[in-house]
C-alpha cells in the first residue's frame, strides 16, 4: 500500500489556489492553443510543470532575506554563503550565480577545447548547450537500465563504466576535456547515482589524467538515495554522505532552485585549483557580476545558504522522496504505467502505455496532459517526441524512445492530500482512456517548439 509521510512542518501562510470548472478549463485550454506551457498559472489547479525554483522557502529563509546586505562588493550574505558551501561540501572557492546555466556558462569556456568531447552520465539539456557553445561536444554514457522503464535498479542514474573507459581509449584523453556526474540524473528520471560509481568514475579520472565535476542541482536528494539504498551508508548523516560524494570531485555547478529551494540562484564552486578559481572569477565578472554577489542580491545569497543547510535535513528529504513515491505507488496500484523506481523530484507516466492506440505523432503524452488538466486543473508536461521536434534535415518529426508525461513535485508547496488528487484524476482516465484523441500541430516555430507551439485535438 501506498505509504503516507506527513509534512514536517506547519502552515504559517497559505496562497490560495483558484479551483475552475470543467468548462472554464475547456475554455483556457483551447486559448492556450491545447499547449499546457501556454496556460495562465493562475487557471493551473495544481501546478507539477517543473521543480525549479517552485520550492516553498522557510520561515528562516524569509527571515533571512530581511538579513540582505546590498552592498556591491564584500556582502556579509557573501561570506555566509561561502562557509556554508566550505562546510558542506568542502570546497573552499565559490562564486554566486544568477542560477545553474550561469555557472555553466563561467566555467566550461575555462575548461573545453574547441572539439572536445565532456562525458556525463546524462546531461541536462542547458548543460548540454552550454558545452556545444564552449565547443565542446556532450557525450551521455549512463546505464542501459535507465532506459528500462519497468525493472527495479536501485542507481539508474549511473555511469556505465565499460563504456566510459571504452570511450576514453577510443578517443584519447587529449581530446577530453572533463567528466561530468550529474546528481541525481534528471535526463534519466531524477534516478541516483551510487556513491561506489562516482568513486569509480573519479579513479576513472584520476587514471586517466581527466578532470571530475559534479552538477549538483539535487545532490541532497541524491545523498538520501545512497542512505536509503547502497549498503554501508545506512546509518551515515546525509552531510557526511555529501561530503564524501563532493570529495571524489575538483568542483561544481548547481542550480540552487532545487534542493536548495530558493526560487532563483545558482554557485559554482571549486575545491582546491586557485588557478581555475582566478580564471572563474575573470569569467563571472562580465557574465554574472562582480565576485561577491554573480547576478544575485546579498538577501537572495542569504535565502540560498540557509537553504542549503536545511535542503540536507533527513526529515524534510524523508518526507520529501516519500511523497514523490507515494504519488508513484497511488499510480501503480491503479494500474497506471510509470517509470519504477520513481525518481527524486518527478513520476513519469508512461502515456505510450497508457493510450496504446494513439500513434507517437500523434504525440500520446500530450494528449494525456492535456486531458489531466481537462478532468482535474493539473498542470504536467510532455517528455516524448513533440519534444524532441524535428529532423533539421529532412523536416520529419523525431521518433523519442519513450513518451512520457512527466509530473514534477515542488519542494513543500503540495500536500499529500493534493497527491491524491493527481493519482485519483489519472486513475479516472485510465478507466476512460480508449476515448482519448492524440493531437495535431496547427502552428509550430523552428525551434523548441514545445514552448509555444499551438495544437488541436484530432476528432
Ligand atoms: C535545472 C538544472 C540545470 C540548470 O539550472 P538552471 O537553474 O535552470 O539554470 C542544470 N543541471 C541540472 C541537472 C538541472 O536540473
Amino acid at each position: 500500500m501506498a505509504k503516507r509521510v506527513p509534512e514536517p512542518f506547519r502552515i504559517k501562510m497559505v496562497e490560495p489556489l483558484r479551483v475552475t470548472t470543467r468548462e472554464e478549463r475547456e475554455r483556457a485550454l483551447q486559448e492556450a492553443g491545447y499547449n499546457v506551457f501556454l496556460l495562465k498559472a493562475e487557471d493551473v489547479y495544481i501546478d507539477l510543470l517543473t521543480d525549479s525554483g517552485t520550492g516553498a522557502m522557510s520561515d528562516y529563509q524569509w527571515a533571512g532575506l530581511m538579513l540582505g546586505d546590498e552592498s556591491y562588493a564584500g556582502s556579509k550574505n557573501y561570506f555566509h554563503l561561502r562557509d556554508v558551501v566550505e562546510d558542506l561540501f568542502g570546497y573552499r572557492y565559490v562564486v554566486p550565480t544568477h542560477q545553474g546555466r550561469g555557472a555553466e556558462q563561467v566555467l566550461f569556456p575555462c575548461l573545453i577545447k574547441k572539439g572536445q568531447y565532456v562525458l556525463g552520465n546524462m546531461h541536462f539539456d542547458t548543460t548540454r548547450a552550454h558545452i556545444m557553445l564552449a565547443g565542446g561536444k556532450p557525450v551521455d554514457l549512463v546505464i542501459e537500465e535507465a532506459f528500462d522503464t519497468s525493472t527495479w535498479h536501485p542507481f539508474k542514474g549511473n555511469f556505465d563504466l565499460n563504456k566510459l573507459e571504452n570511450f576514453i581509449k577510443e578517443h584519447g584523453t587529449e581530446n577530453i576535456a572533463f567528466i561530468l556526474i550529474t546528481v541525481t540524473c534528471n535526463s534519466a528520471g531524477g534516478q541516483p547515482v551510487s556513491m561506489e560509481n562516482i568513486r569509480a568514475v573519479s579513479e576513472i579520472g584520476r587514471k586517466y589524467g581527466i578532470r571530475v565535476f559534479i552538477d549538483a542541482a539535487r545532490f541532497a536528494e541524491n545523498a538520501y538515495f545512497i542512505k536509503q539504498r547502497e549498503p554501508g551508508y545506512e546509518n551515515k548523516p546525509i552531510k557526511e554522505i555529501v561530503r564524501e560524494m563532493f570529495s571524489y570531485a575538483e568542483g561544481f555547478t548547481m542550480s540552487a532552485k532545487k534542493d536548495a529551494i530558493v526560487n532563483i540562484g545558482g554557485l559554482l564552486a571549486i575545491k582546491e585549483d586557485e588557478d581555475l578559481f582566478r580564471r572563474v572569477q575573470v569569467n563571472l565578472v562580465p557574465m554574472e557580476g562582480f565576485i561577491t554577489y554573480g547576478g544575485l542580491a546579498g538577501r537572495d545569497m542569504e535565502a540560498l545558504a540557509r537553504g542549503l543547510e536545511e535542503g540536507i535535513q533527513e526529515e524534510y528529504l524523508h518526507y520529501r522522496i516519500s511523497q514523490v513515491a507515494y504519488l508513484g505507488d497511488r499510480l501503480m496500484e491503479g494500474g497506471v504505467p510509470i517509470q519504477y523506481p520513481t525518481g527524486g523530484h518527478a513520476v513519469f507516466v508512461d502515456a505510450a502505455k497508457l493510450l496504446p492506440h494513439i500513434p507517437w505523432d500523434q504525440f500520446p503524452g500530450v494528449a494525456l496532459s492535456n486531458e489531466l488538466y481537462l478532468e482535474a486543473g493539473v498542470r504536467g508536461v510532455e517528455i516524448g517526441s513533440f519534444l524532441m521536434g524535428r529532423d533539421p534535415e529532412t523536416g520529419k518529426n523525431l521518433r523519442s524512445p519513450l513518451e512520457l508525461l512527466r509530473l514534477t513535485i515542488p519542494r513543500r508547496v503540495y500536500t499529500n492530500d493534493h497527491m491524491d488528487v493527481v493519482a485519483d484524476a489519472l486513475i479516472a482516465i485510465k478507466e476512460r482512456a480508449h476515448t482519448i484523441k492524440g493531437v495535431e500541430i496547427e502552428y509550430e516555430p523552428p525551434v523548441l517548439r514545445h514552448f509555444l507551439a499551438r495544437l488541436r485535438p484530432l476528432k
